[in-house]
């Protein structure tokens, strides 16, 4: 029987190992931490769940969604998606609504937006101009004022650097299914829709008991003997011969361990799988390696009393304040929290390691959070914080930089020289990607194994779970 080492239980790892345990494989299934769901798990505290950030599910793929469903059955919700941006002290729908906008930005500002929409419309059609970066694509579809009151400030905390410097591809990939004309047709569209319409704007799945609840169940789902799910077990160097990889040396609990295996599964991030190599790969894979960054995630938890917000979330475009992105649980399932006058919050904070807010305590970053949500209104005298914590997560976003691609071809291309070595998921395929990519890259990186002639290019799997190359035949 042949053995396969997996690495990371999120869900890339976990959606490999599933696939794989229908075959004959001996899977060790080998995570760093104690929990399952990795940047998607759900964290019980004080009769209230957490998760990292907020998570809803949605995907075009059929395949991962069937996947989805079957396997939370009763404990798949289906939740209405309210989301708004905080600008200006006020809260404006997102995705824009034309008449909410209007009324809140008032005639001169809506005038100011249409002007600036017209300018971007003769650069792009007649001028037939092409973005260079993020800043120039939002404009050139937008207009600069939508750009600085809408965009700029929200996708600056998050990247931690300025919008010119963050590639156009992937403001033509998350932002392609919103276009101004778009916006202003919505509200007409649905008016005369009778049925309406499901979208990636109006609902979500959500599991009842948070994000996390999907990955235990997946895992239990998991039913062979031959699977082994190995916490607290770190993956730090890759041995290899220069064609395969021999073996791989793992820290479990301060012990030292070399296993063998025929096959690697990894989703621990991209950059570290080649520095990870033994021997080291040439100096010029290793630049690419320290040029490609990830930006690291804070969540800070509270657990605030009273009424707040009814949004699943909220964008701060608020340059006043640190905080990115506020969200409250109760608003996805009410089994987020026992007690439904108990919110169970998360406060965003995006950073790199040299940033003050990463070199803050927990009970600075507690304060700080507070502190935010009382300044923005989002809570008032009424509610009371009872409780908070945080969580950090390294390498949350790979940092999509202008001229990234080539440094990811770089060290892709290195490592597939390795026959036996698949990146997968989100971290480990550096692609800033939700949990069906994720999900999609583990299914079919697996599936792989049934013949290894007739790949599944997984690097063509698209920003919406989709195999770019048509339908993939489920062999296992
Ligand atoms: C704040 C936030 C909000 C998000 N919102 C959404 C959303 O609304 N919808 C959505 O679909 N997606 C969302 N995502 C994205 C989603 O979480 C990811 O796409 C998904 O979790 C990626 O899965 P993965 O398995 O590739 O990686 P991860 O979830 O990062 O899992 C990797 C696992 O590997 C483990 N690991 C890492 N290194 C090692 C090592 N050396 N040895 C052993 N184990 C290791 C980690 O501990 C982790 O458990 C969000 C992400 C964040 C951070």
């Amino acid at each position: 029987m042949k053995k396969v080492a997996v690495i990371g239980a999120g869900p890339a790892g976990i959606s490999a190992s599933y696939e794989l345990s229908k075959r004959n494989f001996q899977i060790d299934l080998h995570e760093k931490s104690d929990m399952v769901g990795g940047l998607a798990r759900t964290i019980t505290f004080s009769n209230s769940r957490f998760d990292v950030g907020p998570h809803r599910f949605f995907t075009y793929n059929k395949e991962v969604e069937k996947l989805y469903v079957d396997t939370l059955g009763s404990d798949a919700v289906e939740v209405k998606r309210l989301t708004r941006i905080l600008y200006n002290n006020k809260l404006f729908n997102y995705p824009l609504s034309p008449f909410g906008t209007l009324l809140k930005i008032g005639l001169v500002g809506a005038i100011k937006i249409l002007f600036s929409y017209s300018i971007s419309l003769f650069h792009r059609i007649i001028l037939r101009k092409k973005p260079k970066n993020f800043e120039e694509w939002v404009e050139l579809n937008f207009g600069k004022e939508l750009h600085y009151k809408f965009f700029k400030s929200y996708t600056e905390k998050v990247w931690g650097i300025d919008c010119k410097e963050i590639s156009a591809d992937w403001a033509a990939q998350r932002i392609k299914n919103l276009s101004f004309i778009g916006v202003i047709l919505n509200p007409i569209i649905k008016f005369f829709k009778k049925k309406k319409v499901k979208t990636l704007v109006d609902q979500f799945w959500y599991p009842r008991l948070g994000a996390g609840q999907f990955y235990e169940k997946l895992i239990k789902k998991i039913n062979n003997e031959n699977f082994n799910l190995i916490n607290q077990s770190e993956l730090r160097e890759i041995i290899h011969d220069g064609s395969k990889i021999t073996k791989i040396s793992l820290e479990n609990n301060g012990s030292k361990k070399d296993l063998e295996y025929d096959y690697f599964f990894v989703s621990s991030p991209f950059t570290k799988i080649a520095e990870n190599l033994n021997p080291k790969p040439p100096n010029e894979v290793l630049e690419s390696c320290k040029r490609l960054n990830y930006r690291h995630h804070i969540g800070v938890k509270l657990l605030i009393t009273g009424k707040t917000f009814l949004d699943n979330w909220i964008y701060i475009h608020d340059p006043n304040v640190k905080m990115a992105r506020v969200s409250n649980y109760l608003n996805f399932s009410k089994e987020m929290s026992s007690n439904q006058d108990q919110n169970p919050l998360t406060i965003e904070y995006f950073c790199f390691e040299s940033d003050d807010v990463w070199k803050m305590s927990e009970e600075e970053l507690i304060a700080l959070a507070e502190e935010e949500l009382r300044k923005t209104n989002l809570i008032n005298d009424t509610n009371k914080v009872l409780n908070g914590f945080t969580v950090r997560s390294l390498n949350a976003y790979p940092v999509i930089r202008k001229g990234y691609q080539e440094d990811v071809d770089n060290i892709k291309n290195f490592l597939s020289k390795f026959k036996n070595l698949f990146p997968i998921g989100r971290s480990g395929m550096f692609k800033y990607n939700n949990q069906d990519h994720a999900i999609a890259t583990g299914l079919y990186a697996a599936r792989n194994l049934e013949n290894l002639d007739s790949k599944i290019d997984i690097w063509k799997i698209n920003s919406e779970g989709i195999y770019q190359e048509g339908e993939i035949e489920n062999k296992i």
